[in-house]
């Protein structure tokens, strides 16, 4: 008797739970995905004979190791430090860094499996990986976090490298941070190479890079309104999020004349009723990334108010973009925009929607782009400056951003050919089918790995 892909997923599930007990983002990442092949799977015959999403769902290493540094009252702190080697058959490990107390394996699990998938879009040569720890770097001095990079580099030097891994930034890891952890590498190596990217450009960073994913994200919209002949001009949009990704992609938002109401943070929304400006812009980045401030003490002038401990979910908007973490909107959340009439949404962030939240879209024909679709423009520009650093070379802005456009474009492309027939773009079944296929295609060549 024929399995149906329904049956199929619900064993997969329970397979993967049984093995990987404790996991929760990482078994919802997954599902999400093998909700979206299993159809496709199933009818691959020697796949399935050589375990190919067994082997795709088990990450190629954990590494796990302590992180001892000093603080400014010089006490000894331990923090634990990861990298999740996921899979390295499109190209060398590649993946971010993030520092935050509420990481975990399950949460690089997930961020690493995502990671592989994304990277696989992008269509440059990049394997998958994500790693960080469990250390906050919003309560601490710069020379404590100066002190926690080097400490934490003291273990990961030995794993990385321009062909093996090359780590990059994410949540609490931004360029003054990659610096440090770039320079301590140099240091213990001693060798100048490519093994991290975000760097400063002026030590073989890539021009755009710090804009790429924010950037990105929006040329993504900018598709996906296109494809039903709407454009940005006067859209009101909400964003979560004050960090690198919403930051640049509300600068571009305002840049199409689009109407960016929202960002936020952990204290609450400020709401920007009459749309922001670019003065405005600089000034919460200066607040939030150089002075470290909360939004809740951020004065935007008359026209803002402040919604202590609210999300920007219940705002009224044509357009959301989740640019902050996983699992930021929810079920509830969900209803409320669509009662809003939310036109379309667009991740900035990686998994940004519970599960339940994406059925609430998907039901109500509300197209959402996936992160690891629309937020890949990140990578793609990590990827584009390993590029430069292995040639010796630096390219301009304008080259590197002829190039991201021409990516995220791809990227549309793949998810509409990978869309199930339906009223609207399934960008999730989409994205996660065409990326899916890559990987799998590849390791069922090199049979055992
Ligand atoms: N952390 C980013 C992401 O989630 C960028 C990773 C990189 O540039 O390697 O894709």
């Amino acid at each position: 008797m024929t399995q149906s892909a329904s049956d199929f997923q619900k064993d997969f599930q329970s397979q993967l739970e049984e093995k990987t007990p404790n996991e929760p983002e990482f078994h919802q990442a997954v599902e999400e995905v093998v909700g979206s092949i299993a159809g496709w799977y199933l009818d691959q015959t020697e796949m399935r004979k050589n375990a190919v999403l067994e082997r795709c769902t088990e990450p190629d290493r954990v590494l796990q190791f302590r992180v001892a540094w000093e603080d400014d009252d010089q006490q000894i702190q331990v923090n634990r430090g990861w990298r999740i080697q996921f899979n390295q058959s499109m190209g060398p490990y590649k993946g971010g860094l993030r520092f935050a107390p509420t990481v975990s394996t399950s949460i690089f699990k997930f961020l690493g499996f995502e990671q592989t998938l994304k990277n696989s879009l992008t269509g440059l040569p990049m394997g998958g990986a994500k790693g960080g720890a469990d250390f906050s770097p919003k309560d601490k001095s710069p020379q404590e976090i100066g002190r926690f990079c080097q400490a934490f580099m003291q273990e990961l030097y030995r794993h990385i490298g321009p062909d093996t891994d090359v780590p990059a930034g994410d949540i609490g890891v931004g360029r003054r941070e990659i610096s440090i952890l770039f320079g301590h590498y140099i240091k213990l190596t001693q060798k100048w190479t490519g093994a991290l990217t975000g760097k400063g450009c002026h030590f073989g960073g890539s021009a755009g890079r710090t804009e790429a994913t924010g950037y990105g994200c929006i040329y993504f919209l900018g598709h996906m309104l296109d494809q039903e002949n709407k454009e940005i001009k006067d859209k009101r949009i909400a964003i979560s999020g004050a960090g690198n990704v919403a930051l640049h992609a509300a600068r571009k938002a305002i840049e199409l004349e689009g109407k960016v109401i929202s960002l936020s943070d952990s204290s609450g929304t400020m709401h920007f009723a009459d749309g922001m400006t670019n003065d405005l812009l600089d000034q919460v980045d200066d607040w939030k990334n150089n002075q470290r401030k909360s939004l809740s003490e951020f004065d935007g002038g008359k026209n803002a108010d402040f919604l202590e401990d609210q999300n920007p979910w219940g705002l009224e908007c044509d357009i959301a973009l989740p640019c902050a973490t996983q699992n930021e909107l929810d079920e509830q959340d969900a209803k409320r925009l669509v009662e809003n009439k939310v036109m379309m949404l667009c991740d900035g962030a990686n998994m940004p929607l519970t599960a339940k939240a994406q059925e609430v879209f998907i039901n109500a024909n509300v197209p959402h782009a996936p992160g690891k679709a629309s937020n890949a423009g990140g990578v793609a520009v990590s990827g584009l400056e390993q590029s430069q650093n292995a040639q010796r070379l630096s390219w301009d802005t304008e080259n590197v951003d002829k190039r991201l456009r021409e990516i995220m474009s791809k990227i549309h492309k793949d998810c509409i050919e990978n869309s199930p027939d339906g009223k609207i773009i399934n960008y999730r079944d989409g994205a996660n089918l065409a990326s899916f296929k890559r990987v799998a295609e590849t390791m069922n060549a090199f049979w055992l790995s």
